[in-house]
């Protein structure tokens, strides 16, 4: 959510800072604006709404080859050009742009308005900006590591400095910056997306760290002035993994790209031999991980959905209790830390807020936590003992659909692997690596017929509301598959559990209540049949999403190859992704990035 660019070299800023602008727009945003140095003054643009509308509309003498720009998601006053950043000090001379939020902001802004600064927003990053301009030293780092020392909050930050016009400076507190070395020019970034054309190497400040970035060269030290080494890492993405080729969406783009993210979820890492999983990160030795009684995962969202089908495969697989809750609820709860519990934090870009916040809570209580996540290099990649990487590649679209597959494979690999260490047998272990390595093939097979379910999500657009039931290792699924439609056609959808429905929801069906129902062709079946009997007799529309037909008892259906039972989730799910894509392409909703939501949740 929110982002920041920055350029430092030899070109004109405008056009690198404009294009990286668009890269983030990803992520949710809600106003923008770009600030320049240039001829010992610096020139400022923003304005509430899109990025192309803050282009069109760039004045021409905005130029100059040292800038920072930023998209705002507003946590201190609306969305409005008053409230874009860059933000200036009153002499216009210092620009912040700020991701994050200054807790202290109110009562910083009471003292400097004492002291007779007028405030020109409403914004707590403002009070950033008249804090470093009012530093008596010469020198903007230090200048930015004393204001910085006098706040509380999260940050992540790019200064300009009209007297310093050669540099930009960086300071990062609890939400990610990111400097790409490029040829004679350096960038800065509060994600990869930005940097990908122009730079070949990247660098990721720590908590606690500031920079200073100028075209050839970059230092970076602690608040307390410190210096710190840092070496820059190559960057194995490229541009055309952000880009969205010929598809119409990022969403459909990477519902498509499912088999082969899949694939490189489970590369290397089937051992057939041993009938294992092969988890080079966990840094757990094998009598580290035997200890284990519990596993609680920790997550947010649909990374949360993912760790409840996570936790059904570890209990099944591994025979060791699991259990899965919102990051956010674990972390203000005073969370007992067991010694003999492994934590498992799930999120797909590892800069999620409220998960960063569980994993820190249980390594200060001495407790062990793993990763499941996406971005290498997050800050919940570094926060944790060791995990997992997707190696989905980049996800652009808000809505989670391939991580979330992903995250499933990757808690397939560790229920596996942990099964494998206790009492899954090698007879199970071999069935359950064929069924993995089949799965991008089936994967592929269950998203095949799009016209058919892009039919089904034209009936299902004209509903207010919907109902997603499964039992057990459906549950997750009925989660999921509500959480899609909700978030991209803005459709109500609840997911039950299927006998929950009798318990009290059943009094809403009716004709116009349709449900999608998850039946796995497993142990339950017959119990879910009983479910649809149910809301058959109330004339209740449904739609299964089946591994076989269920005759009179659905109005529609979509049948999806089987796996081995564990892992049927994961193809369950697929279809339902679609289903939510095509209903929103229906209802012509912003499907890429929906209205409220913002992709990588880094505040509270
Ligand atoms: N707290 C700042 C504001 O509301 C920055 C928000 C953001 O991260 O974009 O302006």
């Amino acid at each position: 959510m929110c982002g920041i660019v920055g350029y430092v070299g030899r070109q004109d800023a405008v056009p690198v800072l404009l294009e990286g602008l668009a890269r983030l727009e990803y992520r949710g945003y809600d106003s923008a604006g770009v600030a320049v140095a240039r001829n010992g003054s610096l020139r400022v643009h923003k304005q509430a709404g899109k990025v192309r509308d803050l282009a069109t509309s760039m004045p021409k003498r905005i130029a100059g080859s040292v800038g920072i720009a930023h998209t705002r998601w507003a946590t201190h006053g609306l969305p409005s050009d008053a409230n874009a950043h860059p933000q200036l000090d009153a002499s216009g001379r210092i620009a912040v742009v700020h991701n994050g939020m200054i807790e202290d902001a109110t009562m910083l802004r009471g003292r400097l308005e004492a002291d007779g600064i007028t405030f020109a927003s409403e914004t707590d990053t403002e009070v950033l900006a008249h804090l470093i301009a009012l530093e008596d030293v010469d020198d903007l780092e230090e200048a930015v590591r004393r204001a910085l020392r006098r706040v509380h909050g999260a940050y992540g930050l790019a200064v300009l400095d009209a007297r310093q016009p050669d540099r930009i400076v960086l300071a990062r507190n609890g939400s990610p910056v990111l400097i790409g070395v490029g040829e004679r020019q350096m960038l800065c970034a509060s994600d990869m997306a930005a940097l990908v054309r122009h730079a070949q190497q990247v660098v990721h400040l720590e908590d606690g760290e500031v920079a200073t970035v100028t075209a050839d060269s970059f230092s970076t030290s602690t608040l307390d002035a410190q210096p710190s080494v840092k070496t820059a890492t190559s960057i194995d993405v490229e541009a055309h993994d952000y880009e969205r080729g010929n598809y119409e969406h990022f969403m459909l783009k990477e519902i498509f790209e499912q088999p082969d993210a899949i694939g490189s979820t489970l590369r290397g890492r089937l051992d057939t031999r041993f009938a294992t999983a092969r988890l080079g990160g966990l840094n757990l030795t094998a009598r580290e991980l035997r200890a284990f009684r519990r596993v609680h995962i920790i997550a947010a969202g649909s990374a949360l959905y993912a760790g409840i089908v996570g936790a059904g495969m570890l209990e099944s697989l591994a025979r060791i209790p699991a259990s899965a809750e919102p990051a956010a609820e674990f972390r203000y709860r005073n969370p007992v830390i067991e010694p003999d519990t492994l934590y498992v934090a799930v999120s797909q870009s590892g800069e999620t807020a409220d998960t960063l916040a569980a994993v820190e809570e249980v390594s200060r209580k001495g407790g062990r936590v793993l990763g499941v996540v996406n971005v290498p290099g997050s800050s919940i990649s570094r926060a944790v003992d060791g995990g997992i990487y997707l190696h989905a590649g980049p996800e652009v679209s808000v809505t989670s659909t391939k991580a979330f597959t992903c995250m499933a494979v990757a808690f397939a690999l560790l229920a596996l692997h942990l099964g494998r260490l206790r009492d899954l047998g090698p007879a199970d272990g071999q069935r359950l690596i064929q069924a993995l390595g089949e799965l991008p093939a089936q994967a592929a097979e269950a998203i095949r017929d799009t016209a058919h379910i892009q039919r089904l999500a034209q009936w299902l657009s004209s509903a207010q509301s919907a109902f997603f039931i499964g039992r057990v290792r459906g549950y997750p699924v009925a989660l999921e598959g509500a959480q899609k439609l909700k978030e991209v056609s803005y459709i109500h959808a609840e997911a039950y559990p299927a006998a929950e429905l009798k318990h009290g929801p059943l009094a809403l069906v009716a004709p116009e209540l349709p449900t999608v129902a998850i039946v796995p062709d497993d142990e339950l079946f017959e119990k879910n049949l009983a479910s649809l009997e149910q809301i058959h007799s109330r004339r209740g529309p449904v739609l299964a999403v089946t591994h076989r037909s269920l005759g009179d008892l659905a109005d529609h259906e979509i049948l999806v190859p089987r796996s081995e039972p564990e892992l049927d989730p994961i193809l369950l799910g697929l279809p339902l992704q679609l289903l939510a894509y095509y209903a929103a392409v229906a209802l012509e909703r912003d499907i890429d990035q929906p209205r409220n939501l913002a992709k990588s949740v880094t505040v509270e």
